[in-house]
């Protein structure tokens, strides 16, 4: 079945849809599903209407009354995507999660905690540290993206590298399936027998249902942490400290890189007290035992002064170490000084190859006339360079969107990938018939369908609508949503 287009909602669907969740939850005015026309990509559409279920039975039922009329859906969490996944490019219904954001349970004896899927990120950290405890992925947009959204999209976050994304914290999620039904994936214990589901589900970008509770796993704070930060004159020495830390066997709770140019808006905005005139910083964490800590922090220092940092500089005080955080966290927001747009990717390689690939994003910077800063998660090869433009003036939305494709095919050609934490999204889709082969992406599709899908569940995300990596983006800005909706992929 496909997706209907925008003109044939219907009034009968709109009183069922505020049967299921009240009137005052089913939002149509222009200026309400402004709000919801996009996400923190570059492509944007219209919703129909907005729904608000206030539990899982009302998600159920929406979703069925969409499948009983055809109408497509996609569902939203904080709308901080930053691939197009929640933005309804059909139109149809955006499904938010707004009101399903209670923690139903903290079981601490477990070490788990059971939440809705709009639950904020940060939210559980903070009701669970009474505790000891803490929830890992940690994205630097945490403060607002809920933990709904972190699981579609599998997320990462600063402290992901040693401890693992999304995916290694999540026990089991409560999803509405494409077909309407209430069904449970893992559970409170690990290792379900069967097929792992759950697994397929956790970075399905909300196109195999919607998840409607989440099983968290809780994990002790730990005991004692270093920060630090490692200054240095060159990009290449920095990358290959990265290099260097990981081969002495040292795998730190985090280890973060970014170049001169946004330590310098960042310094400015955030006032984290980074080095501005350093062509290069680390920010390296180690944490563990009290007893062992700082002889990992001693090492990680050596390894940074063998690759010629000219200062390595401990947070002395718990103030600093959040100042730096902050200051990371900040990164994005504070692009804003140095333009009025940016574009940010995701690719992966392996990150022995930091030092090639920050070159080559150096050349395709100078090629497209746009700057392309670097603020990444350096320990496992996950780059965001920023791709500055500015929309209003002619030509730089194309310039970015051709620097973007040539950024992910470089990691392709790098034996990467076009997505380590944000997803595929309408964003990156095509470049997937680049990455993988028409085999390849058919069973996806065999996978998707399995599910019960009938096309109307985040329709036209992560399959390819053409053979060109970047040209759906490219096309998104020019044509009407209608026109673009037809061109929609067949899977
Ligand atoms: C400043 C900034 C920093 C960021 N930093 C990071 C980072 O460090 N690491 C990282 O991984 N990402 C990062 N992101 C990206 C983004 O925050 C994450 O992808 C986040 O998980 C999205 O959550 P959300 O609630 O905003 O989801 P949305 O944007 O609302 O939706 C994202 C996707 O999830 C789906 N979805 C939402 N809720 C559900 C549900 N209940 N069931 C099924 N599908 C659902 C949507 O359909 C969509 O496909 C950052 C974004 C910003 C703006």
């Amino acid at each position: 079945m496909c997706a209907k287009s925008k003109r044939l909602m219907d009034a009968a669907f709109i009183r069922r849809l505020e049967g299921i969740v009240g009137a005052a939850h089913v939002l149509r005015s222009p200026g309400d599903l402004r709000n919801y026309q996009y996400d923190g990509s570059i492509d944007q559409a219209l919703p129909e209407v907005v729904v608000l279920p206030g539990s899982a039975s009302e998600v159920a039922q929406v979703v069925a009354a969409c499948n009983d009329r055809g109408y497509s859906y996609v569902a939203r969490g904080a709308g901080t995507g930053l691939s197009g996944g929640a933005v309804p490019e059909t139109g149809g219904v955006v499904i938010s999660t707004g009101r399903l954001h209670r923690i139903l349970d903290i079981d601490v004896a477990n070490r788990l905690a059971v939440v809705e899927p709009g639950v904020v990120n940060a939210d559980i950290s903070a009701a669970v540290k009474q505790h000891g405890l803490c929830f890992i992925p940690d994205p630097s947009s945490q403060a607002a993206c809920t933990i709904g959204g972190n699981v579609a999209e599998n997320s990462g976050g600063l402290h992901c590298l040693a401890y693992g994304v999304t995916t290694n914290h999540t026990l089991g999620v409560e999803i509405v399936t494409p077909e309407g039904e209430l069904v449970w994936l893992g559970g409170r214990t690990v290792d379900m027998p069967g097929y792992d589901l759950l697994g397929l589900f956790v970075g399905s970008e909300g196109t195999l249902g919607i998840a409607t509770k989440v099983i968290v796993k809780l994990t002790p704070i730990q005991e004692a942490a270093r920060t630090m930060l490692a200054v240095f004159n060159s990009v290449e020495d920095a990358s290959q400290a990265v290099s260097g830390i990981i081969a002495a066997g040292i795998i730190p709770g985090a280890l973060e890189m970014m170049d001169r140019v946004s330590t310098q808006a960042i310094e400015e905005f955030a006032h984290a007290g980074f080095p501005t005139d350093a062509e290069a910083i680390l920010i390296i964490e180690v944490d563990g035992l009290r007893a062992s800590v700082d002889e990992v922090a001693a090492d990680v220092r050596d390894v940074c002064r063998r690759n010629h940092a000219r200062e390595v500089r401990f947070a002395q005080t718990q103030d600093e170490r959040e100042r730096i955080w902050k200051g990371r966290k900040s990164a994005f927001g504070a692009m804003g000084r140095l333009s009025r747009n940016f574009y940010v990717q995701d690719g992966v390689i392996p990150r022995s190859l930091l030092p090639e690939m920050l070159r080559e994003i150096a050349a395709i910077s100078e090629q497209n006339g746009l700057q392309i800063c670097n603020v990444f998660h350096a320990g496992d090869g996950n780059l965001h360079p920023l791709i500055l433009f500015d929309e209003k003036k002619p030509g730089d939305v194309e310039k970015a969107v051709v620097a973007g494709e040539a950024i992910l095919r470089a990691c392709i050609e790098r034996g990467g990938s076009v997505s380590g934490e944000h997803g595929v999204g309408t964003e990156k889709r095509d470049c997937m018939a680049v990455q993988f082969s028409p085999s390849d992406l058919d069973v996806m599709a065999r996978v998707k369908a399995a599910f019960g899908n009938r096309g109307l569940c985040n329709p036209h995300k992560i399959f390819p609508t053409s053979r060109r990596c970047g040209e759906s983006s490219r096309r998104m800005q020019h044509l009407a949503p209608e026109t673009a909706a037809a061109t929609g992929p067949a899977f």
